[in-house]
């Protein structure tokens, strides 16, 4: 059995001491391939230097939300130009977050440019939306999304949101969240979506799994989720490894 973590952020400096360990401990969950994410310089350095350590660790890079104000013309070049390495499979994460403070209109600005830059590129985006479905759903579909490909990182939404970002062509990806108690909006969103747009991450160091909710995630806990909604759609964690792996390499465009 193969597992991808479709989104993981082992470049964290959580993870810093004990890097080799984590990988070591994902592959024994048969967690062999994960996209890892970096939103800042220091994290796109240690995500370059994760490259040497195993050859299925691929890479994305963009600016998240947050650092929406950080994002300029020089920004954008420097994104660019990590991008054209060969492991670098998606732009990402971006979108909008109405949790945080930065003001909607910088974010949604930051957001629109690197939807353009994603098009440029032609590779695929991993959004990340907290508290802005309209919003996030109105720009993706204005950039004609499905012309590159998108993921809903972490999809937290209900059935109606679902198959609305589904009807863009887009993928869900579910995280630790569909396995929390109160979470059954989630569930009923994952029972909905077809099988050949889900796919499963960790988002590690956060969003730990149950029975491991609140403590450190890692990628190697993909597999509690993968099996969670395997037995949630009555299938064999097998069947459903193998199919969101299949559907992580044809949305990074990697060939097997
Ligand atoms: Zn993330």
């Amino acid at each position: 059995m193969d597992i991808f973590d479709s989104h993981t952020h082992i470049n964290d400096l959580a993870f810093a001491n004990d890097l080799p360990d984590v990988i070591e401990r994902a592959q024994a969950f048969s967690v062999t391939s994960m996209l890892v994410l970096a939103g800042d310089h220091a994290s796109l350095r240690r995500l370059q230097a994760l490259f040497a350590l195993t050859p299925q660790i691929y890479g994305a890079a963009g600016c998240h939300p947050e650092d929406a104000k950080r994002y300029d013309d020089i920004e954008e070049q420097r994104l660019k130009q990590a991008l054209q390495a060969s492991r670098m499979k998606a732009l990402g994460e971006i979108g909008l977050d109405y949790h945080c403070q930065v003001s909607h209109l910088v974010q949604q600005q930051v957001f629109r440019r690197q939807l353009v830059l994603a098009r440029q590129l032609h590779l695929p985006v991993s959004i990340h939306n907290r508290d802005a479905f309209a919003d996030t759903y109105q720009l993706l579909k204005a950039a004609q999304i499905a012309e590159f490909g998108g993921v809903m990182h972490s999809f937290n939404g209900d059935e109606k949101w679902a198959q609305k970002f589904l009807d863009l062509g887009m993928y869900l990806s579910f995280s630790g969240v569909v396995t929390f108690k109160n979470a059954a909006v989630v569930r009923k969103a994952f029972l909905a979506t077809p099988l050949e747009r889900v796919l499963v991450e960790t988002d590690a160091p956060y969003l730990a799994p149950e029975p491991y909710r609140g403590r450190q995630n890692e990628p190697g806990f993909t597999r509690l989720t993968l099996e969670y909604l395997a037995n949630l759609r009555q299938i064999s964690a097998r069947e459903l490894a193998a199919i969101t792996y299949q559907n992580t390499i044809k949305f990074l465009r990697i060939k097997s």
